[in-house]
């Protein structure tokens, strides 16, 4: 999430860190800010907005003599975006200053322990708790503070500090968040990315998980976690900046397309107890939000809509509740049956999707309880629901979701199992078992990210085709609507996705020598069905591209192509199964050259009707 950057050197630091701030804009942020070492002692200056209002305060701050200092882009998960939330983050004698992305899982912990020894704190933010905890562990070595720090903590960061004490020093860390030193001459960067350090190198070293790294205008000294000192490797840069900004990817989608463990991890890890089971408590939702209701109702859009379909099959076989899915479009003009005895799921990764957000008032009108899952705080959905769920999917920059479908898909799993364990439709031990397995699920995503390659040939096979099927049934059914969704949208190939038995019910008679039609067989309960299904096309001369997992033995003549991917509870296959998808319509996107991360007519955030 978001950005990080430092610069220690003999020029002024204001400048460099602005420019750096506005190479980072394309992360996503909603605050920005800045601190900087000056003689009388550390200066900080932040504000809700762009980089731009944040360069008109430190321009109407007048000359600020400064060759040290931090900078950052906030994207708010704790605490709403405000001028006193935004970072950089002070001690309270404000000798310690300090920026970071990511998430304090045990930041609760934390802010009780320090205030019980006098800590009064300013702002809303999980970070503020590790400027306070840096002061309360420096003794005058920063490197040996922020060991202690990390390990202290609990979840994903990337931190930089500066104190006032140690002129021209940065020291920073990191764990599950990217950062990285930008090597110059005389002068060194940190950032969060890239392009940040390209205004004065291309050369730069990856700070690694743990390590802690002090740096200075002559000298950059790095330690693993146990405090040893250790030599890394100069990398350098071989891409323009706006290569730069993309890691090196040719588009954002792919970028984001493997970022999905990541997503995926940073929205389960907090809300799986040590004992494996789902806790969404600091949400507000427990058992009790399920165990007296009549029908859940899931309501979103687009891919919002068919992640929710996955939640419904998910809803209704572990805990035995009726589901409504609806497209929010529909739910808002149907006089929809929904009252207090009835829980309504809105789903929407900007959280302004102005028909999910009119679905939700509807819902919560007529007096149901009101559930979001959003990707951005502080959103109008997020507001306005009675609980709300946040994806840690980090900013979405393609248009098209591919991460914030992932985590939308895992915090349903999480709120299914919740209600399964509210109903008693599961055992303890059972639920156990698939906490377990969902913590796996991260790991899993990443092997099947190695079909990427796959995929491409694939794409080269059969991107000049006009037509596609997608085919699948159970949870397939729904993972394959969102797959057809995508190769519209990136590629603009006209696709059609069906539930695998309703293909004898006409659009059988589409299927010709040549048509691809993409097949899922991943629901266990509907293995051999579908696989009739599949024999029934493969007979009309359709070229079959059939996605499975297991260890079920595959008739050579069924398919033409077989992507395996690792086997996992059955639910979870939606997580996996939609990856090859997302690969296809990307490749194909690419070969027919769309503009793949602004396709046509579309817009990230749908605010109209
Ligand atoms: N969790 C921190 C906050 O809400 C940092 C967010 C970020 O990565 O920008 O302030």
């Amino acid at each position: 999430m978001c950005g990080i950057v430092g610069f220690t050197g003999a020029k002024q630091a204001a400048p460099v860190l602005l420019k750096g701030l506005y190479t980072l804009e394309y992360r996503g942020y909603d605050s920005a800010g800045l601190s900087l070492q000056t003689a009388g002692g550390i200066r900080t200056i932040k504000t809700k907005g762009r980089v731009e209002e944040l360069e008109s305060k430190v321009n109407a701050a007048g000359e600020i003599e400064s060759c040290c200092g931090i900078g950052h882009t906030r994207w708010a998960t704790h605490g709403a975006p405000s001028d006193r939330n935004s970072h950089p983050h002070n001690s309270m004698d404000g000798t310690i200053s300090l920026v970071h992305n990511g998430i304090i899982e045990n930041y609760l912990e934390l802010k009780t322990m320090l205030q019980a020894e006098g800590v009064v704190f300013k702002s809303d933010t999980d970070t503020e708790v590790v400027a306070h905890l840096f002061a309360k562990c420096y003794h005058g070595d920063g490197v040996a503070a922020m060991l202690d720090v990390a390990k202290q903590l609990r979840g994903s960061y990337a931190l930089a500090v500066i104190t006032a004490d140690h002129k021209n020093e940065m020291i920073c860390t990191r764990r599950d968040n990217p950062l990285i030193v930008g090597v110059g001459e005389g002068e060194n960067m940190i950032a969060s990315d890239i392009p940040a350090i390209m205004a004065i190198t291309k050369r730069f070293i990856v700070v690694g998980d743990g390590e802690v790294v002090r740096v200075r205008p002559e000298a950059i000294e790095v330690y693993d976690k146990h405090g040893a000192r250790i030599e890394k490797e100069i990398q350098t840069v071989n891409w323009d900046i706006q290569g730069a900004m993309k890691g090196g990817y040719d588009h954002f989608m792919i970028k984001e397309i493997m970022e999905q463990p990541k997503a995926v991890r940073d929205s389960i890890a907090s809300r799986i107890t040590a004992d494996d089971l789902p806790d969404l408590m600091s949400e507000g939702v427990g058992a009790e939000l399920f165990r007296d209701i009549r029908n859940i109702h899931i309501v979103a859009c687009g891919s919002a809509y068919y992640a929710g379909l996955a939640g419904k099959v998910a809803f209704e076989r572990l805990a035995k509740i009726p589901v409504m899915a609806n497209v929010a479009s529909e739910f808002r003009y149907s006089d929809p049956i929904i009252d207090k005895h009835d829980v309504c799921v809105v789903i929407s990764q900007s959280g302004e999707t102005a028909d999910t957000v009119a679905a939700l008032r509807e819902a919560k009108a007529r007096g149901a309880t009101t559930v979001a899952i959003v990707n951005v705080l502080a959103s109008t959905a997020a507001r306005e629901a009675d609980h709300v769920i946040y994806t840690w999917a980090g900013p979405e920059i393609a248009v098209a979701t591919t991460k914030a479908y992932s985590a939308q898909l895992s915090v349903l799993y999480l709120l299914a199992l919740t209600a399964a364990g509210a109903r008693g439709t599961l055992t303890p031990d059972e639920i156990r078992y698939y906490c377990r397995q969902l913590k796996r699920l991260p790991d899993e995503i990443e092997q099947t990210l190695l079909c990427g390659d796959r995929m491409k040939e694939l794409a080269q096979l059969y991107y000049s085709s006009d037509d596609a099927y997608f085919i699948g049934r159970g949870i397939d059914y729904m993972t394959v609507q969102e797959g057809s969704l995508k190769l519209k949208e990136i590629a603009y190939v006209h696709s059609e996705a069906y539930a695998g038995g309703e293909l004898k019910h006409g659009p059988i008679s589409l299927i010709e020598d040549g048509t691809p039609v993409i097949a899922l067989a991943c629901d266990p309960e509907l293995y051999e069905k579908q696989i009739s299904n599949i024999k029934t096309v493969k007979a009309r001369g359709g070229r079959v591209i059939l996605i499975t997992n297991g260890d079920y033995a595959i008739d050579p003549d069924l398919c033409d192509h077989l992507i395996k991917l690792p086997a996992c509870p059955w639910f979870m296959t939606a997580s996996l199964s939609v990856i090859p998808l997302q690969f296809l319509a990307y490749y194909v996107g690419v070969l027919r050259g769309c503009d793949i991360d602004k396709p046509r007519n579309l817009a990230k955030s749908v605010t109209v009707e």
